[in-house]
């Protein structure tokens, strides 16, 4: 540490039921006002091993995997509680470290809390099937544990993210080692606190937090993980792929999207606005399934149009902690990013209706952004990840389809329409792993989701999860005589 650095809280990171520091830390800022707000110990390859080994030591001891169902789930209930109660302190921080409204940020704890109430209840419904053989056999299914389930977390709801995954993880019987994100670790290595709390066993949930080019690629490298849940990037997810292929390791991949909206003409537009705002500006767009595209039928275009440009001008833009409409961009490099696609795409014949451009005080603020861009523009094919709204026009549903999905992603899309039939059609024409209909963001902790292409594969939440966490094993018994 340095002189800086000493005045500064700092977390550890979580091995075995323990605290464990490290030589060197990492800092981290607050996206509101630039300024460093903690510092957080840097796993190294060797925490990595520790980490492993415990979460191995558990698993052979079976102190997860051999619970009766009926215990993991009032373990996972009690783990519940103890994050509902974290919720004050670890909002705050998160609220600090990731710049999203105080509000929004408790919120994440909560939602934390219901992952694991959602998968207390599936414990001990985790039941195998028996298989007629004919007489002198018995066949029957399990479902087993993988073991050692290797989690890689993003920044943007890094609480909420790793109770989506550690849940059913753990309800299924695994031991887990998960790395937290570099720019937003410290809300979820409070979460070590809630499992200490709860008497979770020693080495089934390690917290580390390093950077991802060699904590997290040690971790899917490793030759003693059993399996990989990542959620992130498409580069990322790609890279870690090729690390499963050397120990032929099962992946489930949740990557990025550019989601579009369908506007049919008979729209309720209120909806449509109502869910362009939420859909888009939520997180200040900094959300793998936001609505990133919105797809107008032309008899309704220009009204959505200056709808849109209304609402979202009357937008507050700063800092999470004064509950502002749209909180910062997560860093400076990002919002530099965000800045330049807009640029480019006016280049590119873009027209720039709303923002496009930071805003001039300190901290990363982008102002909600409106672009007219035709649908192989780069801003209309690439994940921004920022308050970037762009709008397209349509006359034909097959056109509106063929814009929709015309991207290499197939994360969520959405239809609006008063016409349940067309609602039902443009939902089943649609590639994406979940549709919203007349709501963005409709669903929840019980509703599957996952992406399609580049999206990634696998599905999280709801009872599919729980079977990314387990093993088919057949048993076929010959009776004797
Ligand atoms: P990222 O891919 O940069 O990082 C995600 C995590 O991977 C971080 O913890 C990082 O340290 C780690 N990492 C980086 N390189 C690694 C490597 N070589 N090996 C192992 N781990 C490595 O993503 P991000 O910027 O944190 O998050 C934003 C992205 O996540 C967006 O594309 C967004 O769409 C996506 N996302 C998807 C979902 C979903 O459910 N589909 C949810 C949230 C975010």
């Amino acid at each position: 540490m340095n002189l800086l650095q000493q005045d500064l809280p700092h977390s550890n990171n979580f091995i075995n039921g323990k605290w464990v520091d490290s030589q060197e830390c990492i800092n981290i800022e607050n996206p509101a006002t630039g300024e460093l707000i903690g510092t957080i110990a840097r796993a190294t390859p060797a925490h990595v091993d520790q980490a492993v080994s415990a979460a191995r030591e558990c698993h052979n001891q079976r102190r997860i995997a051999g619970m009766a169902p009926y215990e993991r789930m009032q373990l996972l209930h009690a783990i519940a509680g103890e994050i509902r109660a974290l919720a004050t302190r670890g909002g705050m921080l998160l609220c600090l470290e990731n710049g999203k409204p105080l509000s929004a940020a408790q919120w994440e704890f909560e939602e934390a809390a219901r992952y694991f109430e959602y998968y207390a209840g599936m414990a001990d419904k985790i039941e195998g099937r028996s298989i007629p053989l004919g007489d002198g056999l018995v066949d029957f299914t399990e479902y087993e544990p993988f073991g050692v389930s290797a989690q890689v977390i993003p920044w943007n709801f890094p609480v909420s993210l790793v109770a989506r995954s550690l849940a059913p993880a753990l309800a299924a019987g695994n031991s887990v080692v998960i790395k937290s994100p570099e720019l937003t670790p410290l809300a979820v290595a409070l979460l070590g606190e809630a499992m200490v709390k709860a008497n979770v066993p020693n080495g089934a949930v390690n917290i580390l937090c390093g950077y991802g080019h060699d904590t997290g690629a040690a971790l899917v490298a490793h030759s003693d993980i059993d399996q990989i849940v990542f959620t992130g990037s498409v580069a990322t997810g790609q890279a870690i792929m090729q690390a499963a292929v050397e120990h032929v390791v099962p992946c489930v991949m949740e990557l990025g999207g550019k989601s579009a909206g369908v506007v049919f003409a008979d729209a309720d537009l209120d909806q449509v606005i109502n869910s362009a705002d939420v859909g888009n500006l939520f997180n200040a767009g900094q959300v793998c399934s936001a609505m990133s595209r919105l797809i107008v039928h032309e008899s309704v275009y220009e009204q959505v149009k200056q709808r849109l440009v209304a609402r979202f001008s009357a937008k507050q833009v700063g800092a999470g902690l004064d509950e502002a409409d749209v909180t910062p961009i997560l860093t400076k490099t990002q919002l530099d990013k965000i800045t330049a696609m807009c640029a480019r795409s006016q280049e590119q014949g873009a027209h720039c209706v709303l923002g496009g451009t930071p805003l001039d005080k300190a901290g990363y603020f982008m102002p909600p952004t409106i672009i007219e861009a035709d649908v192989q523009a780069d801003i209309a094919q690439q994940e921004v990840f920022g308050p970037v709204l762009v709008l397209m026009k349509f006359n034909t549903p097959k056109e509106a389809y063929d814009m929709a999905n015309g991207t290499e992603f197939g994360l969520v899309a959405g239809v609006f329409t008063k016409d349940l039939s067309l609602a039902l059609q443009a939902s089943r024409q649609l590639v994406a792993g979940q549709v919203f209909v007349n709501e963005w963001f409709a669903g929840g902790i019980s509703t599957p989701f996952g992406g399609v292409g580049k999206s990634g594969f696998g599905r999280e939440k709801g009872q599919e999860a729980l079977y990314n966490y387990v093993r088919t094993k057949n048993i076929a018994i010959r009776l004797t005589p």
